[in-house]
């Protein structure tokens, strides 16, 4: 990390807490729990899910609307539709919303309607992104490379700091190896290790490590008892019928049950789980 400056921790004690709310934080006690599906699908499936999470508590939420699919057939994505239906549950429920940002071009539409811009794993090192991103008022979720090294990924977070972006949030959401049982190799060290070289919050994304959803679970137990600041889970009300990433989707209740597991974990390591948005659901749904 012989180049990194803005990234790395002053004293043992630095941290940086990024708010991406008046109400929801990242990086100091509270842990966050995102959930949401891997691609907004329509305004119903939104709001059935913000409904069922927002008492989890899960106090904010994922979709994208803007999709890296390995394929040019698969489904790309809602665009500016999608972001309209996140924008309104944000609304309606009080939960910031996340959602990923692939070019330059999108960014102004995006950071109008959204809380934080996801940069995928895939853009990890897309320098002008990152450096766009940087002159972007919101809170930047950076994932890691799909192989890449700590320094490459603490790096990418120093071009968005270093061109005026203070708020970036780091994702480990598993890296290439050699075995495909599953679909990446969540690296839990890398986030004892950036605990201790940044003062950046850290987020575990278990879901796209994994690529299974029964293994989704246990790895948030385990992220959460080596020190990650929150987790980001992919999860819909009918996962098998998700457009994108079925396999590793969670089922409402299982995400329910999932955040329930994760409060004496959260105890045991100091942190608490916030409540909800506490804005009781004004939409009765079926
Ligand atoms: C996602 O979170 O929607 C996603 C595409 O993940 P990643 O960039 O980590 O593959
Ligand atoms: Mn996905």
């Amino acid at each position: 990390m012989q180049k990194a400056k803005l990234t790395l921790k002053s004293s043992p004690d630095h941290k940086t807490i990024v708010q991406l709310s008046d109400r929801v934080s990242v990086g100091g006690q509270d842990l966050l729990i995102v959930g949401g599906p891997c691609s907004v699908e329509s305004q119903n499936q939104m709001e059935i899910i913000a409904n069922r999470l927002a008492t989890a508590p899960v106090q904010a939420l994922r979709g994208g609307v803007y999709k890296p699919r390995t394929s040019p057939y698969d489904f790309q994505g809602m665009g500016l539709e999608g972001l309209k239906i996140l924008e309104s549950v944000r609304d309606r429920y009080g939960m910031p919303v996340i959602t990923e940002v692939m070019a330059i071009s999108q960014i102004e539409e995006i950071a109008a309607h959204a809380d934080v811009l996801q940069v995928g794993s895939r853009n990890m090192q897309n320098f002008d992104l990152l450096k766009a991103l940087g002159e972007v008022e919101k809170p930047v979720l950076l994932k890691r490379g799909l192989a890449a090294t700590l320094e490459e990924f603490v790096m990418a977070a120093e071009y968005i700091m270093s061109y005026g972006n203070a708020n970036v949030i780091l994702c480990e959401r598993g890296i290439r190896s050699f075995d495909s049982y599953t679909r990446n190799v969540l690296d839990l060290g890398a986030v004892a290790a950036l605990k201790q070289i940044t003062h950046l919050p850290i987020l575990v994304d278990p879901s796209h490590a994994t690529g299974k959803r029964e293994l989704v679970a246990d790895l948030a137990r385990a992220a959460v008892a080596c020190g990650a600041d929150g987790i980001m889970v992919e999860c819909h009300p009918e996962p098998e019928k998700s457009i994108s990433d079925a396999r590793q989707t969670l089922s409402l209740e299982d995400m329910i049950h999932l955040v329930r597991s994760l409060e004496p974990i959260a105890t045991a390591v100091g942190k608490s789980i916030p409540p909800g948005a506490g804005i009781v659901p004004r939409l009765s749904l079926v």
